[in-house]
């Protein structure tokens, strides 16, 4: 198995509750290594084709507006199974249930909003690691 890249995106929530140096820690205690780093505000269209596989969902519109609310640490992680491994780190999307050990689990919970604040984006295959990496650092 060869060397992977993943997107990993610490969402306006995470950034918020001083959570990036956190975030980016577990991820490089697990072993993984940065290879692309940046903060940015992101714009309405950059989010629209991120999430292009949502449009139409009744949760997409509070999802864009939850990603324009605030800065969000954009990161390429590489290393061999990122993807998954990046993914199983951050744990299942629903914060609440999530599994403790996870990101989601320990740093997350529902607040009573229309979208899930869950702190972490992780691609979810090889194929959408390359088009979203291709988005945020063109
Ligand atoms: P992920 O891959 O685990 O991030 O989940 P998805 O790709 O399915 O969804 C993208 C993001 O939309 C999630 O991380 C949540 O922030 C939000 N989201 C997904 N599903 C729901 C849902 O059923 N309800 C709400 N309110 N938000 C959701
Ligand atoms: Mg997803």
């Amino acid at each position: 198995m060869s060397t992977e890249r993943t997107l990993v995106l610490v969402k306006p929530d995470g950034v918020a509750r001083g959570l990036t140096g956190t975030v980016l820690a577990r991820i490089e205690a697990k072993g993984y290594t940065i290879a692309e780093l940046k903060q940015v505000h992101a714009t309405r269209e950059l989010l629209e084709e991120h999430y292009a596989e949502h449009v139409g969902k009744p949760f997409f519109e509070p999802l864009v507006e939850f990603m324009l609310s605030g800065p969000v640490v954009a990161a390429v992680f590489e290393g061999q199974r990122v993807i998954e491994g990046f993914r199983s780190l951050a744990g299942t999307t629903e914060p609440t249930t999530a599994a403790p050990g996870t990101i989601r689990g320990d740093f997350g919970r529902d607040w009573g909003l229309k979208v899930q604040q869950n702190l972490v984006h992780g691609s979810d295959s090889a194929e959408s690691a390359e088009r979203e990496i291709g988005i945020w650092f063109a």
